[in-house]
């Protein structure tokens, strides 16, 4: 069985993106492969933030996933913080990575952009990436085109250190996604979807309640033209409501597009997919947030099992550089 791990950043509220790129999956995935989920609170602090708010949203998310479908009889959920080794292996990964290496990303050099101060953090983020996923010998990465670059320097680093003092690492497979559902900005569909970053009025986050969740779709920029059909360079907007609902319902956006006549009627359609689809998540989170000791409970556990393996890890990769182990 492949191990395969899977995190989520506690920086806003989950939406519908999350769930249909990341949480679908990882419920699926929880019966096919030995599953580790964890929240990703250590990453949100690589940006400005907001002390008051993360621990609530680390919980929040956490409640979210277990709400979703994730049953830990059948995968590992923790908080990232909780498993101290991630930054352990993280500074002794550091000393196996370069400046160049870390320089070179992409999404750095877009994020560091936008920002007057950039956090030293930022620089190193996918050196931390590379300790979440080596501290827990993950065999099997599924990645989208937008982190393929970060699994790249995972597996640089762990050959090289490997190479150098001895095989230590797990050297992962990046899987491509086959089909990465990409749900975009309903107010603007050249935009990912994302928890921060706009107004909030096209993004559906799975809390929302359902006639905030109508009003959202209802509103969806679509395109000039009235038929319904399937182009996604022509008709951007369209395409995403036709993508959304082919996704909720296991159909083919194509095959979907002839059954509407008008953009109202396929909104509506949306609309009730996307209300049906967030209904028992949001009944399973309210009796979840009831009693916040389970959950905690849960969270316990979890770091307590993910730091079996971690902190062995931990010992190979220490004695491996030589340092004094007790
Ligand atoms: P984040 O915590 O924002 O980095 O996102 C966690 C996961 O959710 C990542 O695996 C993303 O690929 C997925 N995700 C976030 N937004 C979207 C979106 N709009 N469409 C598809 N997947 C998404």
């Amino acid at each position: 069985m492949s191990r395969q791990i899977t995190g989520l950043k506690p920086t806003g509220h989950l939406q519908l993106g999350n769930y249909l790129g990341a949480i679908a999956p990882a419920v699926r995935a929880q019966h096919q492969t030995d599953l580790l989920v964890f929240v990703a609170d250590l990453h949100a602090l690589t940006v400005d933030h907001d002390p008051g708010q993360l621990s609530g949203l680390t919980r929040e998310v956490a409640t979210l996933l277990l709400a979703a479908g994730l049953d830990p009889a059948h995968c590992t959920l923790f908080v990232q913080s909780q498993v101290p080794e991630h930054v352990q292996l993280h500074y002794l990964l550091e000393c196996a990575a370069t400046y160049g290496e870390a320089h070179r990303m992409i999404q750095f050099k877009e994020k560091a952009k936008a920002q007057q101060q950039v956090r030293l953090s930022l620089l190193s983020y996918p050196v931390l990436m590379a300790s979440d996923i080596l501290l827990h010998d993950i065999d099997e990465v599924p990645v989208g085109d937008d982190q393929s670059q970060h699994l790249e320097l995972t597996r640089d680093v762990a050959t090289r250190f490997n190479a150098k003092y001895g095989h230590t690492f797990v050297v992962p497979k990046m899987v491509h996604q086959v089909f990465a559902a990409r749900l975009m900005d309903l107010s603007d569909p050249s935009a990912k979807m994302g928890k921060t970053g706009s107004s909030g009025a096209g993004v559906l986050f799975l809390l929302d309640p359902p006639e905030a969740l109508r009003r959202k779709v209802m509103r969806a920029t679509t395109d000039a033209g009235r038929e319904v059909s399937y182009d996604r360079a022509a008709r951007p907007g369209v395409a995403n409501l036709l993508d959304l609902l082919a996704s909720l319902t296991d159909g083919s956006p194509q095959a979907l597009a002839d059954q509407f006549s008008s953009y109202a009627e396929l909104k509506g359609a949306v609309a009730d997919a996307v209300i049906e689809t967030v209904r028992p998540i949001q009944r399973r989170y309210a009796e979840l947030t009831a009693d916040p000791a389970q959950v905690d409970a849960v969270l316990r556990e979890g770091a307590s099992r993910a730091r079996d393996r971690a902190s062995a890890t931990v010992r190979r990769t220490t004695e491996a550089l030589g340092l004094l182990t007790s």
